[in-house]
This record gives C-alpha cells, sequence and structure tokens, in this order.
C-alpha cells in the first residue's frame, strides 16, 4: 500500500510545531540560525544568493515569513516591527480622498493611527457594525477602497461576518482586510474564507511570550503581495533577525497555547457570569451573545480575550489593584493572564463620546486568560472581586 497514499495537506499543528524546520540549507539546523547581518557579499558582479540588503530580505525573517504564511492559509507573508506598522504598511495601498469602512470598535492604536496621522493625508475613514453585510454594503460610497475588519472587536466583542465581508468587497471591488491578532489562525484564517489581507500583531498570540514586539500581513493575492513586499522595503519598518527568530520559537507552541488559554476562559467565564459583583461578560462563546452562531460559523473557538462590566464603576481601581496573579497591563494573548481597563489605558485616544457611542463604558474590564492553572486564576478573581465590595 506505502508509495500509493494520497497526498494529504499537513495539519495546522503540525506545520505550528516545525516552524522554520528545513529553512538552513547549510547545516541542516532545526532551530534556524539568527543572521544578524546588514549585507550580502556578492559571489561576483551581477551575482549574489538571493539577499543583498537585509531591509529587503533577511533568512531569519524569511523564515518567519515562511511559516506565517502556511498558518494563515495565504501564499506570502512580510513582518514587521510592530502590528502598527503592519497596518501602515497596508494604509500604503491607498491615496487622498480614498474612503475605508472600518469595524466600529476597533483596537484603540489603529484608530489613533487612522485619524491623527492618515486623516491628515487625506483619507477618510467610517466606523460600522461589520455583523450585518447588507449594511456594510449599503455604506459603501464612489470612494471607499477597503473594509477593515476585527472580529471579535476589542473590547466588545462584537463580531463580523467574513464571508459577507469578503463577498461585499469583491463585488465592489474593493479590498477586504482583518486584524486577525484576537484569535490568531489556529482559532481563525480569513483567507480561505475570502478575505484579502490579514494582519497581525504579532506581539500578541503569535509571539506569546510578551517578549517582542512585532507584526505581520499575510496575503493571497500575487499583485497584493508584490506591493506589501515593496511597501515593507520601502517604509523599512522590518522585524529583526532576533525577533523573527523568537517568533518562530513562539509560534511552535502557538496551537498548544491557544487552546489551553481558551480552555481557562471558558472556566472564567463561567466563573464570572455567576458572580454577583459582575454585571455583563462578553464572550463570543456565550450562547447569549449576539455573534455567537456567526462566530462559531467562521471560526473554531471562542478565543481566551474576555471583557466584563463590574457592577459597579467606582469599584473598578481597588479591584484591579487587589489582583496579584492575573498582570495588570497592557496586552493579550501571552503565557501570563493580563487585564486591563480599556476606557483609561488601551482605548484613552478614543474620545469618550465615542467610547459611550459603541458602548465602552469606565466599568469594562478586559481580561486575556493566559496559561496558568485555572484554579490560580478563579481565587485571584475571587479575591480581589471581594476587595471590590466595598
Ligand atoms: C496590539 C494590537 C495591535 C497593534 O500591534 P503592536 O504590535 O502593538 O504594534 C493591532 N491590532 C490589535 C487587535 C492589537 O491587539
Amino acid at each position: 500500500m506505502s508509495g500509493n497514499r494520497v497526498k494529504r495537506k499537513r495539519t495546522f499543528d503540525t506545520t505550528a510545531a516545525q516552524a522554520g524546520v528545513g529553512a538552513d540549507k547549510a547545516f541542516g539546523a532545526v532551530s534556524v540560525p539568527i543572521y544578524p547581518t546588514a549585507i550580502y557579499r556578492y559571489d561576483a558582479f551581477g551575482k549574489n544568493r538571493g539577499y543583498d540588503y537585509s531591509r529587503g530580505e533577511n533568512p531569519t525573517r524569511h523564515a518567519a515569513e515562511e511559516a506565517l504564511a502556511a498558518l494563515e492559509g495565504g501564499t506570502c507573508a512580510v513582518a514587521f516591527s510592530s502590528g502598527m506598522s503592519a497596518i501602515a504598511a497596508v494604509m500604503t495601498l491607498f491615496r487622498s480622498g480614498d474612503h475605508v469602512l472600518c469595524s466600529d470598535d476597533l483596537y484603540g492604536g489603529t484608530y489613533r493611527l487612522f485619524e491623527r496621522i492618515l486623516a491628515g493625508y487625506g483619507l477618510r475613514f467610517d466606523y460600522v457594525d461589520m455583523g450585518d453585510a447588507e449594511a456594510v454594503r449599503r455604506r459603501i460610497r464612489k470612494r471607499t477602497k477597503a473594509l477593515f475588519i476585527e472580529t471579535p472587536t476589542n473590547p466588545l466583542m462584537k463580531i463580523a461576518d467574513l464571508r459577507g465581508a469578503a463577498r461585499v468587497a469583491s463585488g465592489a471591488g474593493i479590498v477586504s482586510i482583518v486584524d486577525n491578532t484576537f484569535l490568531s489562525p489556529v482559532l481563525q484564517r480569513p483567507i480561505p474564507l475570502g478575505i484579502d489581507i490579514v494582519v497581525h500583531s504579532a506581539t500578541k498570540f503569535l509571539g506569546g511570550h510578551n517578549d517582542l514586539i512585532g507584526g505581520a500581513v499575510i496575503v493571497s493575492d500575487p499583485s497584493l503581495a508584490e506591493k506589501m513586499r515593496f511597501a515593507q522595503k520601502a517604509v523599512g519598518a522590518i522585524l529583526s533577525p532576533w525577533d523573527a527568530w523568537l517568533l518562530l520559537r513562539g509560534i511552535k507552541t502557538l496551537h498548544l497555547r491557544v487552546a489551553r488559554a481558551q480552555e481557562n476562559a471558558i472556566a472564567l467565564v463561567r466563573f464570572l457570569s455567576s458572580h454577583p459583583f459582575v454585571r455583563k461578560v462578553f464572550y463570543p462563546g456565550l450562547p447569549g451573545h449576539p455573534g455567537a452562531k456567526l462566530h462559531a460559523s467562521q471560526a473554531d473557538g471562542p478565543g481566551s480575550i474576555i471583557s466584563f462590566e463590574l457592577a459597579r464603576e467606582r469599584a473598578v481601581p481597588r479591584f484591579l489593584s487587589s489582583l496579584k496573579t492575573v498582570l495588570l497591563a497592557e496586552s493579550v494573548g501571552g503565557v501570563e493572564s493580563l487585564i486591563t481597563h480599556p476606557a483609561t489605558m488601551t482605548h484613552a485616544d478614543i474620545p469618550p463620546e465615542e467610547q459611550a457611542a459603541v458602548g465602552l463604558t469606565p466599568s469594562l474590564v478586559r481580561l486575556s486568560a493566559g496559561v496558568e492553572h485555572i484554579d490560580d486564576l478563579v481565587s485571584d478573581l475571587a479575591q480581589a472581586l471581594g476587595k471590590a465590595r466595598r
């Protein structure tokens, strides 16, 4: 029977675990070597080995990019020095006067880039609920060039319709972009659903250990790939070889970390939902979540990020200051559980009126479950909620 097997695509887990394996042609090193070199010597006039200057190409970065493309189901990935520089590179596709329709509860840093930098170059942004593809289609104008989507959104966990958005965008001849940071490719792969461009803050789940800042753009269309490679080289916000190596190492356990963090999150949601000092829990895995069904149709799990409102706004500072195991810090997706106060921390650049308009209240906190033991996380939240009673 052997020798006649149907060729089967590698599973996601194996692709992740073996990220970078095979990249070293010189010695067969299993761990991709770090190439901290700016330049590459030519073998002869007009003849090099595919590398000339590391802003354009670097072997360590290249190995990380190959891994990212494979995990997202794209054909090309381009790695950047941060999630924000990846998003900024994508925005070089647009020109003055162009209009972009965005999810209405966007990551604070993305909103800041759009409104406080790019608006000054004549780009225009509108914010809509991406849960209803038909409503999105009606908001498209003559100068609309793209949809910029987060799902689940940050911090209110609204769900966008990815297949619907892909259909609307291709029907209108515009580009669909998804920031896939919150779920990682373990749980959601927008490109196979028809989305054109995926962006990531690799600082979060992909790196996974809170030891690097990085970003990535993944595409499958060859002309978009060429434009993104050009933007990377022209703007120059590249991922360093050291960080590319750390990213590769993080990716090797991505599927394990994401699964464990999600398991913890599901247990924490159960605990929080029945706690008297918690008013409301936002989590796409809850049957009462308005986007739960849509989410389940396009993602493989609810993820490990939970937002919840305390019953009393006044209790927020005491609750956050009382936590001992869960760290008060501004990020998500690492091995450590983190908690943040969006209104004053991650989303402080969004004006209070706009925060209120989307439902982001000062009593809301956002928790990213890590991979610690669940008993330690529950008991920490329980003691801090107890102190928040007063
Ligand atoms: C963190 C984050 C970003 C920005 O990424 P950096 O790596 O911090 O520059 C963008 N989008 C989302 C959803 C994020 O969580």
